[in-house]
């Protein structure tokens, strides 16, 4: 049994926030400002919620209104997660992203283990539709937690809870680390932001297009697979920067090659 003066303790302020995106009932948005809290999580972020926090929201918050008033609104998921050393995406779709995906417990360790290392976001899709697949694009990992198959999506506050429960458990130190939480070795300057590799990614898109990579394929398939290799390997700034180099050279060849005559 784990000791009691354990359980009550606050959990320190940890760099985790809880996005939102495109929220359809403003009394969700307040039950999950009451989730996160009763779990010591205090950093709530909107984006682009269909009805701004009303009435019901307040009601639902019950006493947690406090997340709420200080949440950031912010237009798209990019701009919410461009200062975020890792992204999580919480999906109800079991294994239909090309994602490496988590259980609850593994998300939280894994959002503890980069916490030292830059904001992370824990997010949270649209009661009727989720996230699109744009917005999983944005990830670095997803979280399904396993419901049952026939009938798989959790209430949107509930989903959040459950999420914050396992980050309390992790902060508070109980239970073991699972092999699959252990996080990719840290990048020497510290993870590169989302906006570097957003950057990075639009650049090898227009490279590999000037080299003729995909050959009349469409470069969905690719880009993924890409995006999944990159993301994987926990580029620190320095190295974004390097690769950027590297593409520019390669630009710059192809150019000269298409002048020839
Ligand atoms: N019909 C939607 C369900 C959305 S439920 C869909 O197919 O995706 C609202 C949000 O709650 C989801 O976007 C997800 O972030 C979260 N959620 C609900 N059930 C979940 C589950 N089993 N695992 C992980 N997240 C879940």
């Amino acid at each position: 049994m784990t000791d009691a003066a354990i359980l009550e303790q606050s959990t320190p302020d940890l760099p985790i926030r809880i996005v939102l995106v495109g929220t359809q009932h403003p009394g969700n948005i307040g039950a999950a400002a009451r989730a996160m809290k009763t779990m010591g999580l205090g950093r709530l972020v909107l984006v682009a919620p269909e009805k701004a926090p009303n009435l019901d929201t307040a009601a639902m918050a019950a006493g947690a209104d406090d997340l709420v008033e200080a949440a950031p609104v912010h237009a798209t998921l990019a701009e919410a997660v461009a200062d975020c050393a890792l992204v999580l995406g919480c999906t109800a779709r079991s294994r239909r992203v090309q994602l490496e995906q988590l259980d609850p417990r593994e998300a939280a360790q894994r959002a503890l283990a980069f916490a030292g290392q830059g904001p992370v976001a824990l997010v949270f899709g649209r009661e009727r539709t989720g996230l699109d697949n744009n917005e999983l694009q944005l990830c670095h990992a997803a979280v399904h937690i396993p419901s049952d198959p026939a009938f798989s999506s959790l209430n949107l506050a509930a989903a959040v809870q459950v999420l914050s429960y396992e980050v309390r458990m992790a902060a508070l130190g109980l239970g073991a680390a699972t092999p699959a939480a252990i996080a990719p070795a840290p990048a020497r300057e510290g993870l590169a932001p989302h906006a570097e590799l957003e950057g990075f990614f639009a650049q090898l898109a227009e490279a590999l297009d000037q080299i003729d990579f995909h050959k009349g394929r469409t470069p969905d398939s690719a880009m993924r697979k890409l995006r999944r290799l990159y993301l994987r390997a926990g580029l620190d700034s320095a190295e974004v920067r390097l690769l950027r180099g590297v593409l520019a050279d390669t630009q710059r060849m192809a150019m000269l090659a298409a002048r020839k005559p």
